[in-house]
């Protein structure tokens, strides 16, 4: 009997046909989350990317130990999913620190496993494993005190002298404990496990001195790192799916530390190494002039016989959950003709696009909707600028007091419009913990409450006009 014809599809090229075709699922989730048109959808695509490659790993030859595998992806998956329903969207930095570092800390375990049984990608293969362990263990640590500062379980930075030093030398000690693990793969394990424990010291220090105020910057460049990580730890495995995947996090993560340090006018060294954003603590000068309080349906005057009001919504706003209250407002404001326009800081709420995803929620048009750059020309023509549980944002010490720890963060130019209206709940300060500047100029006026109430308060106040 003639031979059967060789299969034209092999195991090995069906899986890393499918690790394509997961590449092409998490780029195109990506670029669908670029907008939050299609974010939602783009979440759903990269899932798919995710279910995908962890089916086809399960039939990689040489894989074993599959209920012990499964276990863990069950326990994973049900925490994820338990914790993800629970989380309010103003706690949702740190749940992303949290997610971060575990993934670093996956990266370096498979390093660990990598390395301790003597590698197996020759020379080149434990140096990756070895670049990979180490920023995978450093994204680990550094994330885990990342969630720590957000979540207020760690309240106040720890400055000492010579911390900087400290960093570097640890930094040396886990490569020279590294490359003692390259030269020497049969017999590496005391070397590897110092690279680890220098690599988990050095992102205690370098996140430690982190004032909270940077922690945006900081968890994005603990994403960007911990992609790195993974994607070296695909090529020591040869893993395709590994390798697609780390270099996505890494390049987008990369992106994202960058617009965030723009966005707050800082270089990446300063924010690492400077000791910024420790509140009132780190200086500041003092503001001078009184709080005026204002009532609900004087504002609801003010409002509708206004020509434009431009809406600034920070973190206020999001703890609040008003936005629905503030577009019914703003709805009965262009219904009577008044031109309403939403400014959006890069940095204001919590995390980055916090507020963009507020307003969609509630409906807001995109068109309504102006960045910092786009929008900051426009105060100026403005009647009304009303501040909705935003405060450093709209904090003007960043542009004049060189002794704030804001100074230099571009700010929405709020305090340019005729009348400034600030709703809050009292003196509470913002983010930075420092003063701010704006709530005691003399156009502007501190309408106190709950921003849900007082959303409430003004569209009564404006309907009663009708
Ligand atoms: P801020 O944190 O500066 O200020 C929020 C203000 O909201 C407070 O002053 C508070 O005053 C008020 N507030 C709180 N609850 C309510 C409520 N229920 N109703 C009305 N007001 C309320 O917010 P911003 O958005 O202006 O700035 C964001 C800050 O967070 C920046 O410093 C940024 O660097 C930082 N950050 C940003 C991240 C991001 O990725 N976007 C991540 C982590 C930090 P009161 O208590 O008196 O009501």
């Amino acid at each position: 009997m003639p031979a059967a014809p060789a299969a034209p599809w092999s195991a090995g090229s069906l899986i890393q046909a499918s690790y394509f075709v997961t590449a092409v699922l998490f780029i195109t989730g990506l670029k669908r989350m670029s907008s939050p048109v299609s974010a939602r959808s783009g979440i759903v695509w990269a899932g798919a990317g995710m279910l995908v490659a962890t089916l086809v790993t399960f039939a990689y030859p040489g894989m074993s130990n599959y209920p012990l595998i499964s276990a863990a992806i069950v326990l994973g998956a049900a925490l994820a999913w338990w914790s993800g329903k629970q989380v309010a969207m103003t706690n949702m930095p740190q749940m992303i620190a949290l997610y971060n570092g575990m993934g670093g800390g996956a990266a370096a375990s498979i390093a660990a496993v990598e390395l301790y049984r003597g590698g197996s990608g020759g020379a080149v293969g434990t140096t990756l494993a070895v670049a990979g362990g180490l920023i995978g263990a450093v994204s680990f640590s550094g994330s885990a005190i990342a969630f720590g500062k957000l979540q207020g379980l760690i309240k106040r930075s720890i400055r000492f002298r010579g911390q900087q030093i400290v960093s570097l030398l640890l930094l040396a000690a886990a490569v020279v404990h590294g490359v003692l693990a390259i030269a020497h793969p049969g017999d590496s394990s005391v070397y590897v496990t110092g690279l680890l424990i220098f690599a988990l010291l050095l992102g205690l220090a370098m996140t430690l001195p982190i004032g909270g105020a940077d922690m945006p910057v900081v968890i994005s460049l603990y994403n960007a790192l911990t992609g790195l990580a993974v994607g070296f730890e695909g090529f020591a495995l040869h893993n395709a799916a590994m390798i697609i995947a780390g270099t996505v996090v890494g390049s987008a993560g990369t992106l994202l530390t960058q617009l965030m340090a723009k966005a707050m006018n800082r270089s990446l060294g300063n924010v690492l190494f400077s000791g910024f954003g420790e509140g009132s603590a780190a200086g500041g000068g003092e503001v001078s002039g009184s709080l005026k309080p204002i009532e609900a349906s004087d504002v609801g005057v003010m409002l509708a016989f206004a020509q434009k009001v431009i809406v600034v919504p920070g973190y206020g706003m999001a703890v609040a959950q008003a936005q629905h209250k503030i577009w019914e407002l703003c709805q009965l404001l262009i219904d009577r003709g008044v031109t309403v326009r939403f400014a959006i800081h890069p940095v204001a709420g919590r995390m980055p696009g916090h507020m963009n995803v507020l307003l969609a929620e509630a409906g807001v048009p995109y068109d309504l909707i102006g960045d910092l750059e786009e929008i900051n020309g426009e105060f100026e023509t403005a009647d009304v600028a009303l501040v909705i549980g935003a405060n450093d944002v709209v904090n003007p010490v960043a542009r004049t007091d060189k002794s704030s720890p804001i100074y230099g963060m571009p700010i929405l130019n709020a305090d340019r419009a005729q009348n400034v209206i600030v709703i809050k709940r009292g003196q509470g300060a913002g983010f930075s913990g420092i003063e701010n500047a704006l709530f005691y100029l003399d156009n502007t006026r501190m309408l106190y409450g709950d921003a849900q109430k007082v959303g409430s308060a003004l569209i009564a106040a404006v309907k009663a006009l009708s």
